[in-house]
């Protein structure tokens, strides 16, 4: 793929008739935040950068980013064609969407951290993790949620290997040891990853519910859920 690329800026290259031979390239995705294409001359070496939502791009649509590239980079007339085809694939509709997938997701990302307001889910994990796992469990990424959910306090996203804490409890009038119960439970679910047992899901097996019934405050933390 990253050979066809280069392949196509080349073609492009001598298309534009340029007297000198084409200077050392490199073409990388780049996970921008918007839908843009990139290119500058450092030190000889054209450095191409293009939107890693291009990356699945039909080879007709990557040629004519090429050369609108290259024409602009050496001041030559961009071929309406290429324009054109170009224009047309990022307004289509799926990539435009994905694009504000992609934006709304990045935009947010420091909000998606472990550090809340209150409460820092890293510190949480790795103070749990000494008192009630011998530091064993590796930690996985630590978020708060976006919303301030009341139906999910918490889960553990295996496929993203993450721990998702509902922003309700990075509070001040929320106890430590509440944040510290919702991290725990997800904590048992990475250590007691789900089975199937005959056909049915088993989520949480005995030795995980004994295993929950360790946390020291489980009493006081019940009744704080309750009154959420
Ligand atoms: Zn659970």
């Amino acid at each position: 793929m990253r050979d066809g690329l280069l392949h196509l800026f080349q073609q492009s290259y001598q298309e534009l008739c340029l007297r000198d031979p084409i200077p050392q390239l490199k073409v990388d995705f780049f996970p921008f935040t918007s839908i843009k294409n990139t290119i500058r001359m450092r030190e000889g070496k054209l450095l191409v950068r293009l939107s890693d939502l291009l990356e699945g791009a039909p080879t007709l649509v990557l040629q004519a980013i090429a050369h609108i590239l290259l024409a602009k980079m050496y001041r030559k007339p961009v071929k309406h064609q290429a324009a054109a085809r170009y224009r047309r694939y990022i307004s289509s509709h799926d990539i435009t969407r994905q694009a504000h997938l992609v934006r709304q997701m990045r935009g947010r990302k420091r909000l998606h951290s472990a550090q809340g307001h209150t409460y820092d889910l890293e510190a949480v994990f790795e103070d749990l993790n000494t008192r009630f796992f011998h530091g064993l469990l590796a930690r996985p990424q630590l978020t708060w949620s976006r919303s301030h959910s009341r139906n999910s306090l918490g889960h553990y996203d295996p496929a993203h290997n993450a721990i998702v804490v509902s922003r309700i409890f990075d509070h001040p009038r929320v106890p430590q040891y509440a944040v510290d119960y919702i991290v725990y439970h997800e904590m048992l679910h990475l250590k007691h990853p789900v089975r199937l047992r005959g056909d049915r899901r088993c989520v949480h097996s005995a030795e995980f519910q004994a295993e929950e019934r360790l946390f020291p405050q489980l009493e006081e933390v019940k009744r704080f859920l309750r009154q959420l």
